[in-house]
């Protein structure tokens, strides 16, 4: 890198998805990220593909690109579009649903047929607010994470725990996979 390179304010925009069953929270874990909101209805359609959230890592400026899959996902598979160009990815399921940790499988392989290998990509458990309902032990959920290479963290999106944290762990990641690239 030149001196001259190290001067510039460079931009990066990193396209992230989220993956996962129907209802284990996905819009609502971006929209407690993007705005701060949470919605109690599962009816809620928050009508946009995705959501770009600005952070600065290292003096650069970084946008991220969140993409949700409105609804797609209660019908078929989502399409190869909505994957086309993402590095980074959210696999979300709900601790106290056990199909949908078991559909986690399912949702790699998806990403992993649409996506680069190097996508960076985080085994999501939320809502941990539902202690008493937990069908999903945070040691299975650990241990997914660990064979597949995946980062893990639980999440509620109704307490905001952990949100800002998984979303920025991913971006972080990516970013020091990027730099490390350019350098
Ligand atoms: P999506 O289909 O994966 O996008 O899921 P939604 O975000 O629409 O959420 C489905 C339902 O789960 C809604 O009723 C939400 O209010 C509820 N929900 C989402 N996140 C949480 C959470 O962290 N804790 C609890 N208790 N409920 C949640
Ligand atoms: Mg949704």
């Amino acid at each position: 890198m030149t001196p001259y390179d190290e001067e510039a304010t460079e931009d990066y925009i990193f396209k992230i998805v989220l993956t996962g069953d129907s209802a284990v929270g996905k819009s609502n874990l971006l929209s407690r990220y993007a705005r701060n909101e949470f919605f109690p209805s599962s009816k809620t359609t928050i009508g946009v593909e995705f959501q770009t959230q600005s952070m600065v890592i290292d003096g650069k400026q970084i946008k991220a690109q969140i993409w949700d899959t409105a609804g797609q996902e209660r019908f078929k598979a989502v399409t190869a579009a909505y994957y086309r160009g993402a590095v980074g990815a959210l696999v979300v399921y709900d601790i106290s649903r056990r199909q949908s940790f078991d559909d986690i499988g399912r949702c790699l392989e998806e990403l992993r047929v649409h996506s680069d290998m190097s996508v960076v990509a985080m085994l999501v458990g939320n809502k941990c607010d539902l202690g008493h309902l937990r069908e999903v032990s945070s040691e299975e959920g650990r241990r997914l994470a660990e064979s597949e290479g995946m980062f893990f963290m639980e999440t509620s999106a109704l307490n905001s725990t952990n949100v800002k944290e998984a979303f920025e762990t991913v971006i972080t990641e990516i970013f020091n996979v990027v730099s490390r690239r350019v350098l």
